[in-house]
C-alpha cells in the first residue's frame, strides 16, 4: 500500500470558515476533556495501593483505564445531553480521540512528553470515501463543496482516503492522504554509500567530503520579529491592534518554517542523487534543543530534516539507516584508534598514530559510514571495498 500526503491551500467562503472554526472549537473541548479524564486516572494510581501520599490524595471512583474505545463510547453518551457536542462533526471528534490515544502510545513507546491541554486546536481529520476533487473544488462531507488552489494534480489511480483541515496564520489548508494499492519494495543497501554527520558548526558533513554550513533561517527574520514583539508589548492584550500584530508575527514565523522545509527537501534530494545507501547517527534531538545551542539547533530543524531525508530516500529507492552515535568524533577513520575527546573549536581531526588528517565532521561521517556497513555485514556476506566505499553483494 502506497500512502502519500498532498497539501493544498483552501479558499473557503465565510460560511465555511465559520463551520471550520466551530469544529476546531468542539474538537478542542473533546481533546481537553478526554485528556482531563486520562490525567485523573493516572493521578489516582500514582501512589501505591497500601499507602497515602503526604501532599494530597485523589479520591475518585475506581474506573477502567480510559482507552480510545471507552472514551469513544463516553463521547456518544455525552452527546445525548449536550447540544454543543452534537453540533460538531462526529468523525472529527472521534479522530481527535484517536489522536490523543496515539499521543499516549507515543509517550510510552517513543518516550515522548505527556500530552498537553490545548489553547487552540489547529487541525481536525475526516476519513471518508466520499472525498473527491472536482475541478477547482473538493467535495467532502462536512463542508460540501470547498474551493481550493490546485497547485498539483493527484497521480492517476490514487484514491483519497482522508482529509485534514489545518488552520495556519496565512489561511486554511487541506492535507489529502491518497492511497494506491500496490506493493512497494523496501530499498536495499546498494550502490554508493555515504555517512552523514550533523553538527552545530556545519549543518552536515558527508563522508565524500561535502560540508554544508548552518543555514540561518530565523536569524534573518529575527530582527523583524523582535521589533514587532517590542511593539506588541505596548498594546492592550486582545485589542484589535494587538491581534493584528500577533497575526503579523505568526505570518513571519510561518514563512521561516516554510523556507526551512523547502531547504530540507532540496538538500535531501541532492544527497539522495547518485547515492544508494545513506547512514546517519541516531541522535535524540530533543536533548539538543534544550542544551547550550538550543536556538541554533531548533532553527536548523535537524529532526525534521532526518524525517524528510528518510522519506526522500524511500521515494528514490535509497537505503536509509541509523547507526549508534557514540564516539563518532573520537575515532580515527583511517586506523580506528581512539583519539580522545575534541573541544568544539578544534575543527580538524589529526591522528597521532597514523598521521591521518581531515575535517573533523568529515572524519565523523566516515566513521558513521563504516559503522553502517558493519551493521549490515553482521549476518550477511558483504564485500566491502574500502577504497571508494562501494558496497556490493549485500543481502538482507
Ligand atoms: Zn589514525
Amino acid at each position: 500500500m502506497l500512502n502519500l500526503t498532498y497539501n493544498y491551500k483552501l479558499q473557503p467562503t465565510a460560511k465555511q470558515i465559520e463551520i471550520i472554526e466551530h469544529n476546531l472549537d468542539v474538537c478542542k473541548s473533546v481533546w481537553n476533556h478526554a485528556l482531563y479524564v486520562r490525567k485523573l486516572w493516572h493521578n489516582s494510581r500514582s501512589c501505591k495501593i497500601d499507602r497515602c501520599s503526604i501532599k494530597h490524595e485523589y479520591i475518585v471512583n475506581m474506573f477502567e483505564y480510559p482507552n480510545y474505545h471507552n472514551q469513544s463510547a463516553d463521547l456518544t453518551k455525552a452527546k445525548r445531553g449536550n447540544a454543543f457536542l452534537r453540533s460538531g462533526n462526529a468523525q472529527a471528534m472521534q479522530q481527535t480521540l484517536r489522536k490523543l490515544d496515539r499521543a499516549f502510545n507515543d509517550m510510552k513507546s517513543k518516550n515522548m512528553g505527556f500530552p498537553r491541554y490545548k489553547k487552540k486546536m489547529k487541525s481536525f481529520n475526516l476519513i471518508s470515501n466520499k472525498i473527491e476533487l472536482n475541478g477547482n473544488y473538493i467535495k467532502m462531507p462536512l463542508l460540501k463543496k470547498v474551493k481550493f488552489r490546485k497547485s498539483r494534480d493527484i497521480p492517476e489511480g490514487f484514491k483519497i482516503k482522508q482529509i485534514q483541515i489545518i488552520k495556519k496564520a496565512s489561511g486554511y489548508y487541506a492535507n489529502l492522504t491518497i492511497v494506491l494499492n500496490v506493493d512497494v519494495p523496501t530499498p536495499m543497501p546498494k550502490g554508493h554509500t555515504i555517512g552523514i554527520d550533523v553538527g552545530i558548526h556545519s549543518m552536515l558533513a558527508t563522508s565524500d567530503g561535502l560540508t554544508i554550513p548552518r543555514p540561518k533561517f530565523l536569524d534573518k527574520a529575527l530582527r523583524k520579529i523582535k521589533l514587532l514583539q517590542r511593539k506588541l508589548k505596548k498594546k492592550i492584550i486582545s485589542s484589535n491592534k494587538w491581534k493584528r500584530l500577533q497575526h503579523r508575527i505568526a505570518l513571519l514565523h510561518e514563512a521561516v518554517a516554510n523556507r526551512r522545509k523547502e531547504y530540507h527537501f532540496q538538500l535531501a534530494h541532492q544527497l539522495c542523487k547518485a547515492t544508494g545507501t545513506i547512514f546517519v547517527e541516531d541522535i535524540n534531538f530533543k536533548s539538543w534543543s534544550k542544551g547550550l545551542f538550543c536556538k541554533q539547533s531548533l532553527d536548523m530543524g535537524l529532526g525534521q530534516f532526518f524525517t524528510v531525508l528518510e522519506h526522500i530516500s524511500w521515494k528514490t529507492d535509497t537505503y536509509f539507516a541509523k547507526v549508534d552515535k557514540n564516539y563518532t568524533s573520537q575515532i580515527c577513520p583511517n586506523c580506528g584508534t581512539h583519539t580522545g575527546k575534541k573541544e568544539l573549536n578544534v575543527r580538524v581531526h589529526k591522528c597521532d598514530e597514523c598521521g591521518y588528517e581531515c575535517d573533523r565532521d568529515v572524519a565523523a561521517s566516515m566513521i558513521i559510514r563504516d559503522r553502517g556497513l558493519n551493521d549490515i555485514a553482521v549476518g550477511t556476506t558483504v564485500i566491502k571495498l574500502p577504497s571508494n566505499g562501494v558496497l556490493s553483494g549485500a543481502k538482507v
